[in-house]
């Protein structure tokens, strides 16, 4: 509390009721966040903030509280809108050139020296003498300015992106993501009338916390939730921010397992479906009652632009009485002369935007395997059996367009086998074993659940899963290769501490090619200096990235490493890390922070402890 008292009066300033936000008071939070290491302390300090735009704003601006939050987490708009600022370090030093009055190459050798853009913004505009006092910012006209250059696009936004003043020069990493304490910060409010205890208050918040994250994974929009927050209050919120058609939601994604028999053991005395697992793009589609059609992916980015022949195939499977819905679906590559399923590598040669129907090579046919909405209502809290049958008697069959997956509900250990060999033989990658009754197979939104498990064949052969890593730094090649980078540097990301965790260096296996067009996409992320949110450990590449890319991985195995950081603590002290590590492909469709969380690394860790423990001592037995 006597925390949160004193970074108030630091970040109020003069700051009055009524009165627009200032910026300044948005740059001294994250300037105070970023003096702290403590995630309790950011929380805090966030808390004062948004709780101060609350207070001082007019009871139904409901803009200003939006607009802070956005800022917070480095956004314009939700992720589906597609709005991103495109400003990267070489237009930021002209813009800083130009609004300072300073030479490019002076800026550039500050930036060697301090590596980091902000302070050579401030340097800069210390060093300007200037005859009036600029009128100073106010957050609302930042974000306006900032979303105005986002959404001007061609030449005109290139000589606009310059003319951005050096008092945007807003640090590009995301500082905190301060939406969960959206809600601590009315429940505090709450608290003011109601004089709480200390200890019903820390409930609250908590519960406030859960609701909100709950809420957000259904309808992922502070558009929508932070104006219904402020208007009715945490409570009843549930109730009042529903899944809507054209808002995607976070997907559910699965658990692996290495055998069937994990998979009985898991479902004991529980009905269940075996699905195959294809291999394609993950589609949500959204139509709402106008009819309107949206294809997203499985990170929420709007894909109607890469598959307008989804839409013109969808018209042909819907029933009569099918309004508005949301299907989760599979996108799948198919040869429509043979019927054959082709691999995701089929899918991934077709363009990702400006899609023309008549130039459609690759065609896919979209395999449904749940219905979250229907008709004006939500299903995701409704068992799995009563979706599955939703589904089918409100789509019907149009071969080679759109399938219902194809499932089995048998149970003994045979049926399994025969149909994931099954599955195989069909082109796909496995299966997924879903909870069929039961509250337990609801839909749980953007949760990796124990209610659905993927069984691949992969795992069959023991080659286990494959993983998902950031790029966050690079080493440069040698020889023939000294022109671009000849080795990477990975890492995982850990949701709860908001921080990317290095795991291995990966530099075999690509080819000339494949490294130039590494290059090329990383090269605009270099960074002097690593981002803040890095835990390095050990490792020394010799640039680093701004935490973007990610590839899929696979690995020989795992290993405790004094190098790297990756899942430190879970397991030992020391961090794990990869042998052998094997690119396997980018994964455009995942965001860096949905890269492997190191809760799974220490589980591949201990599972295949466990596997070479058993079969020594089947070795030792023979
Ligand atoms: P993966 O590398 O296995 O695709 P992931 O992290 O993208 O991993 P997982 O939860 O591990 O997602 O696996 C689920 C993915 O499998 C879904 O995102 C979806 O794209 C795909 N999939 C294919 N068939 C099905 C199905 N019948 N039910 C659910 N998901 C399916």
């Amino acid at each position: 509390a006597a925390l949160l008292k004193k970074d108030e009066v630091d970040i109020k300033g003069g700051w009055k009721v009524g009165q627009p936000v200032p910026y300044a008071a948005l740059a001294k939070t994250f300037s105070l966040i970023e003096a702290t290491t403590k995630r309790l302390e950011k929380n805090a300090i966030l808390t004062a903030f948004l709780l101060l735009v609350i207070q001082r704003s007019a009871k139904d601006d409901h803009k200003s509280l939006l607009q802070a939050v956005y800022l917070c987490i480095n956004r314009l708009s939700p992720d589906y809108v597609g709005i991103e600022l495109g400003i990267g370090e070489s237009l930021l030093i002209k813009a800083i050139a130009e609004s300072t009055g300073r030479s490019l190459a002076v800026i550039k050798a500050d930036l060697k020296k301090e590596g980091d853009l902000g302070l050579v913004a401030m340097n800069s505009k210390n060093s300007q003498k200037t005859l009036f006092k600029p009128k100073p910012l106010t957050l609302p006209f930042v974000f306006t300015q900032l979303k105005d250059i986002a959404l001007t696009t061609g030449n005109a936004s290139q000589a606009k992106k310059v003319a951005l003043r050096a008092n945007f020069a807003l640090e590009r990493r995301a500082i905190c993501t301060g939406f969960s304490r959206t809600a601590a910060v009315l429940a505090e409010r709450e608290r003011a009338d109601k004089k709480w205890s200390q200890d019903k208050l820390t409930a609250r918040l908590e519960e406030g916390a859960e609701i909100m994250k709950a809420v957000y994974s259904e309808l992922p929009s502070y558009d929508s939730v932070v104006p219904a927050l402020l208007e009715g209050g945490i409570k009843g919120l549930r109730e009042r921010c529903k899944l809507t058609p054209g808002i995607p939601l976070k997907p559910m994604l699965a658990k692996p397992t290495k055998a069937i028999g994990e998979v009985l053991d898991r479902f004991e005395n529980k009905r269940f479906t075996c699905e195959y697992k294809y291999d394609g793009e993950r589609a949500q589609i959204h139509r709402l009652d106008d009819g309107t059609v949206g294809v997203f992916s499985r990170n929420s980015e709007d894909m109607s632009k890469k598959y307008p022949d989804l839409v013109d195939q969808l018209s042909k499977c819907i029933k009569k009485n099918t309004k508005s819905f949301v299907l989760d679906s599979e996108a799948v590559a198919i040869d429509r002369t043979t019927g054959k399923l082709m691999p995701f590598q089929e899918l991934s040669r077709r363009k990702r935007k400006d899609v023309k129907v008549e130039d459609i090579q690759v065609r896919v046919c979209i395999f449904a395997f749940d219905l979250l909405y229907l008709n004006g209502e939500p299903l995701i809290n409704k068992p799995l059996v009563e979706r599955r049958d939703l589904l089918r008697k409100h789509f019907q069959v149009v071969p080679g367009e759109f399938d219902f997956a194809k499932s089995s509900d048998g149970e003994s250990t045979d049926e399994i086998q025969t149909f994931l060999e099954e599955s195989v033989k069909d082109g796909c990658e496995g299966l997924m074993v879903k909870m069929l009754e039961s509250d337990a197979s609801n839909y749980e939104p953007s949760r990796r659940s124990v209610n659905w498990l993927k069984l691949k064949k992969d795992y069959l052969a023991g080659v286990g899963d494959s993983l998902d890593l950031v790029v966050v730094g690079a080493y440069y090649g040698k020889g023939k290769r000294t022109n671009y980078y000849g080795a990477f540097l990975l890492a995982c990301y850990d949701a709860d501490s908001e921080e990317y965790q290095t795991i291995c260096k990966i530099g075999t296996g690509f080819s000339d090619e494949a490294l130039q067009t590494h290059y090329e996409t990383l090269k605009p992320l270099e960074q002097t200096k690593p981002r803040g949110d890095i835990k390095i450990g050990g490792a020394k590449p010799d640039i680093w990235f701004e935490p973007k890319v990610v590839w899929e991985v696979l690995t020989a195995d795992l290993s405790l490493s004094p190098i790297y950081t990756a899942a430190q603590g879970l397991v030992e002290e020391r961090g794990i890390s990869l042998r052998f590590p094997r690119f396997i492909r980018v994964r455009d469709d995942k965001d860096a922070d949905d890269a492997t969380a190191p809760e799974q690394i220490a589980e591949m860790y201990e599972r295949q402890s466990l596997a070479q423990a058993g079969s020594k001592k089947k070795g030792g037995d023979d």
